[in-house]
């Protein structure tokens, strides 16, 4: 029999890893389903820094869903272990990968000569990034991309198909059919499924056909606020800044959320609803991802591109045009001299650094600003901290009174809500077997009993268990 064991994004939203063993005539063939980095506090850390050990040497072939660093992030570190075979996943996750490993690399090259220069002083042993930028390199060498909806065939006689999860730009549902007991088995695993509401990405794929469901539940307790509320919320929000002339914020993931708050700014200013004649795109990285999601159109959602080339006539410079990509320090800095009027996207999106800390020394302190939060703030962040109602917050060194007026924008999430999961759950024919990845404990129950009353029986598999296929 062939084996699937859980070990990683269990009982949690990060880290996902799935290893099959594939088993058939007296031999057997590893693959690993994604790759990614726990994120969020010293235990993340910590389970970053376990080796993969023998693995390296016994994987056939990694397959992944999509570029988010939660699902790839530990790529380079398994290839600066010594694994050298295919990482197979679509053109836009292989672009994705280039922007996103390289900035990880960066940042975490950063962070470690920070805390090298203390430990040093401190006569403390040095730390070692878990990568460089020579592995990202090497990373992105071994991608081997695969158009969605083609048959693809693995070693062990596996064949995977990717099926558009739309989700972010590349992300796919992984079908893989797998030999067990003479038998050919079809395992489905969802990657995470986008939000079907949401702009630019097109509709996740209904699969119909399965013997096993891997489904994520990140949202599975609840379902999102319908978009037009959304953008309702946040054109008031916009309109109440400019009134009070004071500059809005808007901390911002990369990829993804970017390019959506930039789409839905281009359609209010051809309604002639965006007051601000000033739009601050102040992150290399999300930069460097709106220009691919640019480059990459093609694979977007035909009907919200149609909305804005109706909007600017076809001329895509004109999607947008009070819009300025700030890419220096200098240019950076130089936003801080606006007192009002404007509205600055810069990341990090959970606030816990990056270019946005840098508008707070000169923004928060201002009754007439406006913090608009528009994704997720995980517990530990500055951002969660503002979200939960801090008087004051310490960045950079300094503490700073919040002054500014916050709004909280729930709707614009990029994952399936509750009723989406169980729609997409019911499509599939001959009743699989289904288990719950990708969620927090809590809303992993809520899913299993809501999906229950659609006479879907999910199963929540612990850290290590080992199902046979
Ligand atoms: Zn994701």
């Amino acid at each position: 029999m062939s084996t699937l064991t859980f070990q990683g994004a269990v009982k949690e939203v990060t880290g996902s890893r799935y290893l099959i063993e594939v088993d058939g005539n007296g031999r057997s063939w590893k693959l690993l389903l994604e790759c990614g980095l726990h994120q969020g506090g010293v235990d993340a850390d910590r389970a970053n820094e376990v080796p993969f050990g023998k693995l390296v040497g016994e994987l056939e072939a990694v397959v992944l869903s999509h570029g988010h660093l939660d699902h790839s992030g530990l790529l380079p570190k398994l290839v600066r272990e010594g694994y050298r075979g295919p990482i197979h996943c679509t053109r836009g996750t292989r672009d994705l990968l280039e922007i996103m490993l390289q900035d990880a690399a960066f940042v975490m090259a950063k962070d470690i000569e920070w805390e090298n220069k203390w430990r040093k002083r401190n006569a403390k042993p040095l730390l070692e990034p878990l990568y460089e930028i020579d592995d990202v390199e090497q990373t992105l060498s071994q991608c081997v991309s695969h158009p969605y909806g083609q048959p693809v065939h693995l070693p062990g006689g596996v064949t995977l198909v990717f099926r558009d999860a739309g989700h972010i730009l590349g992300s796919a549902i992984v079908e893989l059919t797998i030999p067990s007991g003479g038998q050919q088995k079809r395992l489905v695993f969802s990657g995470d499924l986008g939000n079907p509401s949401s702009v630019l990405m097109k509709e996740p794929e209904k699969v119909f056909d399965a013997d096993l469901v891997l489904m994520e539940s990140t949202y599975g307790d609840r379902d999102h606020r319908p978009l037009e509320e959304t953008i309702e919320e946040f054109a008031s929000v916009l309109e109440e800044a400019h009134a009070d002339g004071g500059n809005v914020l808007i901390p911002a993931f990369a990829v993804g959320r970017t390019q959506e708050i930039l789409y839905h700014l281009s359609v209010l200013y051809h309604q002639g609803r965006l007051r601000q004649q000033l739009v601050f795109l102040d992150s290399p990285m999300a930069i460097k991802v709106t220009e691919l999601y640019h480059r990459a159109r093609k694979a977007l959602d035909p009907e919200d591109l149609k909305v804005l080339n109706k909007a600017s006539s076809g001329d895509t410079a004109q999607y947008l045009p009070v819009l300025r990509m700030t890419r220096t320090v200098e240019e950076s800095m130089a936003i801080n001299r606006i007192r009002g009027g404007a509205i600055i996207i810069a990341g990090a999106g959970m606030c816990n650094g990056g270019r946005i800390v840098h508008h707070f020394r000169y923004n928060l302190e201002a009754s007439a600003t406006r913090l608009v939060i528009v994704g997720f703030q995980a517990g530990g962040t500055i951002g969660r901290q503002i979200v939960d109602g801090a008087e004051r917050i310490r960045v950079l060194g300094q503490d700073l009174a919040v002054k500014a007026r916050v709004h909280t924008i729930g709707g614009f999430s990029a994952h399936a809500g509750q009723s989406q999961l169980i729609g997409w759950a019911g499509a599939f024919r001959n009743h699989p077997r289904f288990f719950l990845v990708h969620g927090e404990p809590e809303t992993q129950k809520v899913l299993q009993a809501a999906l229950a009353e659609s006479d879907i029986e999910a199963q929540i598999p612990g850290y290590g268990d080992r199902i046979e296929l």
